[in-house]
């Protein structure tokens, strides 16, 4: 009855162990009823301030007050981190009356537009919800005049193909180098003490390629199954209810909907210099006929060096551009680990802090690069990989007052919600969330569970795990190091590593001079939340997805170090962490 009551019930539920936290909600003007702290003291536990207006500014000051939050977004923001959907989030989550009446009489409930990893989820749960739904679907050439079938990005041109070449490189790899520690030898190489090998890109892409078009023609299937209209087609919209679609042959007709999901993905963005149209994109490389030969890959994340890390695998000469640093947004220290493993044991040349300034054709069918620092190099193929823009320009979407970040064309919004009502976004095309196809996948679902079913839980961008699928893999869930400290201040943060030889590699000459690593990046006052967990070395993403689930539940330095590890395995260097870095001590202390 002191404390709005309703509020506080719902932030106490937002609470993962409500016994040891009370929050407390302190709404503008509610301080003049605010007469005495010591009216808090009632409770034993410690308890979480935060306010709004003035209030937020001006916390009462009181012993028992754990922390101070700050105003009603950090708030949030911390209850994310704390639990997801946390009901605090799910009460803000005020759907926009989008106008959408059983007997709208329009032909479907829902259009997707695009029909990708998070398109082709929600298409399917609306449709499961019992919404009449319909999916476009159209992939326009690239530049270079590589095409695909249904699935989107990840299948075609992301994901799917990057790992099967990832994992045909890492297998390379461990023939070459680690097979004769194993006492390995193929037959063809037993009378030379030496293993070699040659990588036939002709058969690794076909198989691939085979691969991927059973997927496509599986998505067909689960579509119909479903009972979603897919419709092999380019929407453009004409007005908030219609859309115009064009099929390849030029034919168009007009759909109309009651809401519809923008779920266009993006495109990579093409290299900007003089001659860059030679340079080729991730979505040619898997579909060349003959080896790329001689690489340079331009850029310096993901794209660019998963690829010149599985062509730097199978065999070939590659070089990355790096333009500032090496996966920026990632934790820093690990990001220079993956760097020094790709140049020391992949044999990857990175040229540092240059741009490609022209690119022109040789005559022996070779690209001369000029660089912006003067020098010049050949290379059979150029992959440009600067970056992604969301493919909304031809969308018609201003029109119906959509905005977009004018820097990379992503939709802007909240809740999956555009600026106009009944016209929702997921995906890579939805500004400032991860560009990722499970967070594709979830938003759609639960967008379309709270279309049709009813349903208020949000989608939940924080704590997400992803994986860089480099030589030597890097995965995390949670914020960097350098983060933690820029968002907590140095003395509030304590760091716990390990440098450690896999045991995988123990026999291995080639490998027993790298080590893998791992970190977590902790608060330093009790109960020493985590804010982040990093991992380099051997099945990353298959390390951490189980690490993500408890980071949902707001996990802690002495719960993590009380689960039992796994012996022997790499994941257990994470649950057995001890050596802090403020001790000063080696990180490479550790280890069984
Ligand atoms: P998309 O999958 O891009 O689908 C959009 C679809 O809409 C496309 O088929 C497009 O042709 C179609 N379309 C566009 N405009 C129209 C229109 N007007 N009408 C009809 N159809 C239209 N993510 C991971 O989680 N793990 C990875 O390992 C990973 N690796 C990747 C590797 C590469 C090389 C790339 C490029 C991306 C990778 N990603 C990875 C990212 C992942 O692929 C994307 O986040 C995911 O595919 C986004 O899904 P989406 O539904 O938003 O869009
Ligand atoms: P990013 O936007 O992540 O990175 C772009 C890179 O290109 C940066 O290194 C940037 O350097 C550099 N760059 C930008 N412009 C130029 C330029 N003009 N000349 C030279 N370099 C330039 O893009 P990506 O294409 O790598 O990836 C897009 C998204 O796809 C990722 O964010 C990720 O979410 C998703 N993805 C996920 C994968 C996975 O889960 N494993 C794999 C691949 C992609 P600078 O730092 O200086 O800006």
């Amino acid at each position: 009855s002191l404390l709005f009551p309703t509020r506080l019930r719902v932030i106490q539920h937002a609470f993962p162990d409500r016994s040891s936290y009370r929050a407390w909600l302190l709404e503008d003007g509610f301080r003049s009823h605010f007469t005495d702290p010591r009216a808090l003291e009632h409770t034993s536990s410690p308890f979480v301030w935060f306010g709004t207006g003035e209030d937020a500014t001006h916390p009462p000051s009181s012993d028992c007050i754990h922390s101070y939050l700050g105003g009603h977004d950090a708030t949030l923001d911390w209850c994310r981190q704390f639990m997801a959907p946390c009901e605090a989030v799910a009460e803000e989550l005020q759907m926009v009356d989008d106008g959408h009446k059983p007997d709208h009489g329009y032909d479907y409930d829902l259009v997707v537009i695009g029909g990708g990893s998070g398109g082709m989820a929600a298409a399917k749960e609306a449709a499961a919800l019992g919404a009449r739904v319909a999916c476009l679907d159209f992939v326009k050439p690239s530049p270079a005049g590589t095409t695909w079938g249904l699935g989107g990005t990840c299948v075609n041109v992301g994901c799917i193909p990057k790992k099967l070449f990832h994992a045909g490189s890492l297998l390379n790899e461990a023939i070459l180098q680690d097979s004769p520690a194993f006492g390995v030898q193929i037959a063809s190489e037993m009378h030379a003490n030496e293993v070699s090998t040659k990588v036939q890109w002709p058969v690794l892409r076909e198989n691939i390629q085979n691969y991927i078009r059973s997927l496509n023609f599986k998505y067909r299937v689960r579509l119909r199954e479903k009972d979603v209209t897919y419709l092999n087609k380019l929407g453009t919209f004409k007005n908030a209810h219609t859309i115009e679609a064009v099929d390849k042959k030029g034919r168009s007709s007009t759909i109309t909907s009651s809401r519809f999901l923008i779920a266009t993905g993006g495109r990579p963005t093409p290299l900007s210099c003089p001659g860059g149209d030679l340079a080729i994109s991730s979505d040619d490389i898997f579909f060349m006929e003959q080896s790329p030969g001689k690489t340079l890959c331009v850029g310096a994340s993901y794209i660019s060096l998963e690829c010149a890390g599985f062509l730097a695998g199978i065999g070939l000469d590659v070089t990355v551009a790096v333009r500032s640093i090496l996966l920026r947004g990632f934790d820093r220290e690990c990001s220079d680990r993956v760097g020094k493993y790709m140049e020391d044991h992949s044999k990857v040349k990175f040229r540092r802090g240059v741009v490609p300034s022209k690119l022109q054709k040789q005559e022996n069918g070779q690209i001369e690069v000029t660089f912006s620092d003067g020098s010049t190099d050949s290379y059979d193929t150029v992959l440009a990989a600067v970056g992604r823009t969301a493919d909304t320009e031809k969308l018609g979407i201003s029109s119906l007052g959509i905005k977009v970040n004018s820097k990379n064309q992503r939709i802007l919004g909240k809740y999956e919600q555009t600026d106009c009502p009944n016209v929702y976004a997921v995906g890579d095309v939805l500004d400032d969330t991860p560009e990722l196809t499970p967070v594709a996948i979830q938003a759609g679902i639960k967008l379309a569970r709270r279309l049709f079913g009813g349903s208020k839980e949000p989608m939940d961008y924080v704590n997400v795990c992803t994986t860089v699928f480099t030589p030597i893999e890097y995965s995390c869930v949670g914020i960097s190091e350098d983060d933690a400290i820029s968002k907590y201040g140095e003395d509030n943060v304590e760091v716990y590593h390990s440098e450690f030889l896999p045991l995988e590699w123990s026999l291995s000459n080639a490998r027993s001079h790298s080590s893998a690593f791992a970190k977590i990046v902790c608060e330093k006052a009790e109960p020493q939340r985590v804010l982040g967990i990093h991992y380099v070395g051997p099945n990353a993403g298959e390390v951490m997805q189980g690490y993500g689930v408890s980071m949902r539940q707001g996990l802690t330095y002495k719960q993590l170090t009380e689960t039992v590890g796994i012996h022997p395995t790499c994941s257990e260097e994470i649950v057995t962490l001890s050596i802090t870095k403020s001790s000063g001590e080696d990180a490479a202390a550790g280890g069984c």
